[in-house]
């Protein structure tokens, strides 16, 4: 948010040099890059090689993955099969409760097109992100688990840009807060 001078030169005094606040929010952020906690949401095939991830043979929790069965305590969202219409309003009332920053990862040709779904069907989603912003698209039928892998590495890419450009803000005082991601 746009911060006046009044209001500027208090948080200046306050932090000086905004050594604390910007130590704070580096922490903060290191923390978020370095641990993602996906949301469990699977409708179909896909989530069988998701599931595979959780095993000892991907071992995905090496990159600080923890699944999660509540949206409010994550900031993943690995859509993962099929969305049909019926449950639009509930994938993206389950978006709406996680926490801000929160990512989306589109997983497998079902939810980036429809899939084999995408022509004659009158009940199926054609392209998740007509319901919720996606940040990495991950095709395939179903994508291997080594390929979520990779979108997982290309999503932590993607957040430590985002991190560095938040930090060049923060420290020519145009921003005092992590920003919100959407
Ligand atoms: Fe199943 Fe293939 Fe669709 Fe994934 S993309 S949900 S594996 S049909």
């Amino acid at each position: 948010p746009a911060i006046n001078p009044i209001e500027s030169s208090l948080l200046d005094q306050a932090t000086p040099n905004s050594v604390i606040s910007t130590t704070l929010n580096d922490l903060s952020n290191w923390a978020r890059l370095s641990s993602l906690w996906p949301l469990l949401y699977g409708t179909s095939c896909c989530f069988i090689e998701f599931a595979s991830l959780i095993g000892s043979r991907f071992d995905f929790d090496r990159y600080g993955l923890v699944p999660r069965s509540s949206p409010r305590q994550a900031d993943l969202l690995i859509t993962a099969g099929t969305v049909t219409m019926k449950m639009a309003p509930s994938l993206v009332r389950l978006y709406e409760q996680m926490p801000e920053p929160k990512y989306v990862i589109a997983m497998g040709a079902c939810t980036i097109t429809g899939g084999m779904f995408s022509t004659d069907s009158y009940s199926t989603v054609r392209g998740v992100d007509k319901l919720i912003p996606v940040d990495i698209y991950l095709p395939g039928c179903p994508p291997k688990p080594e390929a979520i892998i990779d979108a997982i590495i290309k999503l932590r890419e993607k957040i430590a840009q985002e991190i560095s450009e938040d930090r060049n803000e923060f420290q020519q005082g145009k921003r005092y807060f992590t920003r919100k991601h959407r």
